[in-house]
């Protein structure tokens, strides 16, 4: 008799659900369905970056060559301009504060082209569309899955990959606090505002001067409480701009709850926004006709990830501010394994010992990043402290890798088995 597949259910086809679902849907012994809530897979028209760490992941499921082709450029290892830093809010010309250069620099696409690659590579079985999840059940071993429309399924194991919204998370934390009555576990549930705006916008390269700083490298042009970030990508066809401002006062309050996260806004709020920073923002921002204004939240670091056979994955688990461009990547640096249904508490315990501190740490580094950016940190403006203050915040994009991860993890699992 052959064992039934084990099932698991992904809520989400973000970035974090499709990569889990193309690395779940290799194994044969797993039956893997992502539940989408909206129509069709949907991105942002707006660049994103990984580091060397998540292009090793990409490289391991076999979707090196995939990739290569969406980049900036096909990356080969050489070492690269991470980002190149720059002193900008004054009228003239602003002058480079570090240039933080590593092995593949930073590896730049456009939303839509990356999350395409995800859908390609997965099977045409696996997607339901239009399932909104809005709460499950469990029961010996079995977790009931109850979607918007009324209708049911039932897995062995839930993902959450449903986003910085969470409904898992939600259910997850409610739960945990009827159990214990301890209702520090609420404040886990929703978002926080960082205090920080965002804009952005796309550029053609054409229409920028041929020298541009952007064309070539990922620029990160800084001032007092703001910074700007631009890169190309696209085979180096589109500037990506995002640009941040932020009242670090303001930094863990909730957003007003009328206020949608992001909205369109006039190329004026910009441009006043960035009024007399060096000629090279200008040039950029006065580029972006119809920006996009975003209010940039984040998760308080969750104590954990696991609620029996439900498990957060991506920003429902990790939700961080952007300033490491590492949202995404720590979404597809988990690690399941191959046959969790051997022994799922112990597989889910390892995921979470491994996992839950490191992302955790990237969280919390990537707002103090900004803050850096924006001379807001303990540093200000003091460039001998701050830049090795800056560079430091990124070892860990080199000092571990995810194999070694990997391997820790599965000596975990074997020591909870054992
Ligand atoms: C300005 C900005 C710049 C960024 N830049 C970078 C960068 O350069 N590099 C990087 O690594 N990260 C970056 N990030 C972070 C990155 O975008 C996110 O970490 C990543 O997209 C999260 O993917 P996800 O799949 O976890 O969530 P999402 O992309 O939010 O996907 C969640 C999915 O779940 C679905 N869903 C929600 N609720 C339900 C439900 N109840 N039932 C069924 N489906 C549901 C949604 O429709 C959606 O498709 C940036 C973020 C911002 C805001």
């Amino acid at each position: 008799m052959l064992k039934p597949k084990f099932k698991v259910a992904i809520c989400g086809g973000g970035i974090s659900g499709l990569c889990l679902a193309v690395a779940l849907s290799r194994c044969p012994n797993i039956q893997v369905d992502v539940y989408e809530a909206a129509d069709r897979f949907k991105e942002i028209g707006a660049g994103v970056m990984i580091w060397s760490r998540t292009w090793k992941i990409l490289e391991q499921l076999g979707l090196g060559p995939a990739f290569s082709k969406i980049a900036h450029a096909p990356p080969d290892g050489s070492v690269a301009t991470g980002f190149d830093f720059r002193r900008s809010d004054q009228p003239q010309e602003g002058f480079r504060v570090h240039l933080m250069q590593m092995p593949y620099g930073c590896i730049r696409f456009y939303r839509v082209d990356f999350l395409d690659a995800f859908v390609h590579a997965l099977p045409s079985n696996v997607t339901h569309f239009g399932m909104r999840l809005v709460s499950y059940s469990q029961h010996a071993g079995t977790v009931s899955l109850k979607f918007l429309d009324d209708t049911t399924a039932t897995c062995d194991l839930l993902v959450g990959c449903d986003g910085i919204k969470s409904c898992i998370r939600a259910q997850i934390f409610k739960e945990a606090f009827d159990r214990s009555g301890d209702s520090e576990l609420l404040k886990f549930i929703d978002p926080v505002w960082t205090g920080t705006t965002a804009y952005r916008g796309l550029i053609p390269v054409e229409s920028l001067p041929p020298l541009h700083r952007s064309i070539a490298d990922p620029m990160m042009y800084c001032g007092k409480s703001k910074h700007v970030v631009s890169y190309s990508i696209s085979q180096g066809s589109v500037v990506n701009v995002v640009t941040f401002a932020s009242e670090p006062e303001k930094e863990g309050i909730f957003f007003d709850e009328d206020k949608a996260w992001v909205t369109q806004c006039t190329q004026q709020e910009l441009l006043d926004c960035y009024a007399h920073w060096e000629p090279e923002v200008e040039q950029l921002l006065s580029r972006i006709e119809k920006p996009s204004k975003w209010a940039i939240h984040h998760l308080k670091p969750l104590p954990f990830y696991v609620d029996g056979g439900v498990v957060l994955l991506g920003d429902a688990a990790h939700a961080m501010a952007p300033h490491q461009g590492a949202g995404a990547g720590q979404a597809i640096e988990f690690r399941l394994r191959r046959r969790p249904s051997d022994n799922l508490p112990h597989a889910l315990e390892a995921y979470q010992r491994i996992r839950l501190p490191f992302a955790n740490h990237v969280l919390k580094e990537s707002y103090i990043s900004g803050s850096m950016y924006e001379f807001d940190s303990e540093f200000g403006d003091d460039y001998e402290t701050l830049v090795p203050a800056i560079a430091s915040q990124w070892h860990w994009v080199e000092d571990t890798s995810p194999e070694s991860e990997r391997l820790r993890a599965l000596g975990c699992f074997r020591e909870l088995a054992s």
